[in-house]
């Protein structure tokens, strides 16, 4: 019980860290209030984390997760751990108690490829699954599990930390360690037991989720299909990507696993009219958006809840943020550093993205005086990618009524998304922050196109054009479109962005 790295949170983010740090040579223990499987959300891969992923299993040793960064290999190698294809990322424009009506040009749709083909393709994650089989690694990468275990107390005794941990029963436990890597996302276990500032009121999105597992998957290629939609000038087909459905204050997200399971969500601007009053449930809720949005409900009628997880959850408010994100003795990952929302799939690429960047501090910095500043600057970029998220969300947010521009801010995504993939080195990777978020003129420029969209002058406020807003968009963001982005040429139908992999 005497550890050199306590690992708190045994997600994928969690369970990684614990596998690498061992690998490095630490002795480390992974600590869960829980045990696999278990249900978890956060399911829409990209090939950010595709990408790090790989790099992050060949540095240290972890051959057996090289398979899950393509669809191809993860089939072939892991046939029961369940995933979905995904080739890449659609968005559908509802009008409220309208069918959805596809036009010749696509006005109200836009399809961007990620990958360019199956084999090589992105995936969606059944986090029960996956989270399991990344726990399995770390053990047996030498990490010691330690599950279903309550975290009483967090104390640090001189330079080191002692957690008083108790089991199902109630039995006491204590163990030490020199440094704790905090991967309880939502959990926040050092937020709260070292009493870490809350800065969520630093984020300018705001809203809440509700969401859950159905089946039979629905497609919605055929019902577009079916509306007389031109599905032949997909660039690839629209059921295998992270599908979101948007309408005037809100969207839904589309997840199809292999298994028949579809991953389904509404998030919704938080305060955001018409609402359905204070007092309905979830499935009130639920009920009531299917109603205005017929093609949907046309959509989603025929299937029913998945025994796991059953019901419907209603997740509050998405967003929240700390301060503080390492210190003397602990970082915490960037799941429990912070989170924006589902919105163009960001988490599981930022928390690979810090992830990353962590081991490296820790395997090249332990015991020596530069560490100290090491963490700070891990904290600082950190900080720096949450920032640049949520104003690249809380654009889309702001613009959801107004497809034009939000597909200009969805622009905004895919500049930072495929210049991560064409700057990164992976022998330097604290170089190329998640989504570029290191480079300032880029920040500024997405820091612009926020203040136009949501700032006293904007077009939230009636103060612009949304049209010229997105043709304006489109022309600040030249320097960084090195794939052809904002192509009006297109019809929003993009082949062309596919990663590299
Ligand atoms: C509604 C929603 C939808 C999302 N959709 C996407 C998406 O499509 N794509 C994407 O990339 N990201 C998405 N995300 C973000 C994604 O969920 C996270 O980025 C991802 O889960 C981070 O993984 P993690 O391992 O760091 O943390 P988590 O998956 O949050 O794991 C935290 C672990 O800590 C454990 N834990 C919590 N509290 C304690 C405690 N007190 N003591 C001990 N253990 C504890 C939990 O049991 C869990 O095992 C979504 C998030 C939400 C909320």
């Amino acid at each position: 019980m005497d550890f050199n790295i306590i690992v708190i949170g045994s997600g994928f983010a969690g369970s990684l860290a614990a596998a690498a740090l061992s690998k490095i040579g630490f002795r480390v223990a992974l600590i869960d209030r829980g045990h696999h499987p278990r249900f978890a959300i956060g399911e829409s891969s990209t090939p950010t984390a595709n990408l790090v992923l790989r790099d992050i299993a060949k540095r240290y040793g972890l051959e057996k997760l090289e398979p899950l960064t393509r669809y191809g290999t993860w089939r072939n190698t892991y046939p029961d751990t369940t995933c979905g294809l995904k080739r890449g990322f659609s968005y559908f424009h509802h009008d409220l108690d309208h069918p959805f009506q596809p036009f010749d040009d696509h006005r109200n749709e836009l399809v961007v490829a990620a990958s360019r083909s199956d084999a090589v393709s992105d995936t969606h994650w059944l986090r029960a699954d996956v989270d399991q089989l990344f726990a399995t690694i770390a053990a047996e990468s030498g990490a010691v599990g330690m599950f279903d275990r309550e975290i009483r107390q967090v104390a640090r005794v001189g330079s080191a930390w002692k957690l008083v941990v108790a089991d199902r029963d109630g039995q006491i436990e204590t163990a030490t360690a020199e440094f704790l890597v905090d991967a309880s996302g939502r959990g926040g276990v050092l937020q709260k037991q070292l009493g870490l500032p809350d800065r969520t009121q630093h984020l300018a999105a705001r809203s809440r989720a509700i969401y859950t597992h159905v089946a039979p998957a629905p497609s919605w290629t055929g019902q577009l299909e079916k509306l007389g939609g031109r599905v032949a000038d997909h660039p690839f087909h629209a059921d295998h990507a992270a599908q979101h459905h948007l309408f005037a204050n809100g969207w839904w997200w589309l997840l199809p696993f292999d298994d028949g399971t579809c991953s389904v969500g509404l998030a919704r601007q938080m305060n955001a009219l018409p609402s359905t009053g204070a007092e309905s449930t979830p499935v009130e809720e639920i009920r009531h958006w299917l109603e205005r949005l017929p093609t949907l409900h046309t959509l989603l009628e025929p299937t029913s809840l998945r025994d796991v997880p059953g019901r419907w959850i209603d997740s509050g408010r998405l967003q929240h943020r700390v301060g503080l994100i390492a210190g003397p003795g602990y970082a915490l990952l960037p799941h429990a550093a912070g989170f924006v929302d589902p919105l163009h799939s960001t988490g599981i690429a930022h928390s690979l993205c810090g992830l990353e960047r962590l081991l490296l501090v820790l395997e090249q910095t332990w015991g020596k005086p530069e560490l100290a500043d090491q963490l700070a600057r891990y904290a600082a970029q950190v900080d720096a990618e949450l920032d640049l998220i949520d104003r690249i969300v809380d654009c889309g947010y702001g613009s959801l009524d107004h497809f034009e521009l939000f597909v200009a801010t969805t622009m905004l995504y895919f500049a930072g998304a495929t210049g991560f993939e064409r700057r990164r080195d992976p022998r330097n990777p604290s170089q190329t922050l998640f989504l570029c978020a290191q480079l300032s003129d880029w920040q500024d420029l997405v820091r612009r196109a926020h203040e136009a969209i949501r700032g006293p002058g904007g077009v939230g406020r009636g103060n612009q054009d949304p049209k010229r807003l997105a043709e304006a968009l489109c022309d600040w963001l030249q320097p960084f479109n090195h794939v052809g982005l904002c192509d009006k040429s297109l019809q929003n139908m993009y082949g062309q962005t596919a990663a590299e992999m």
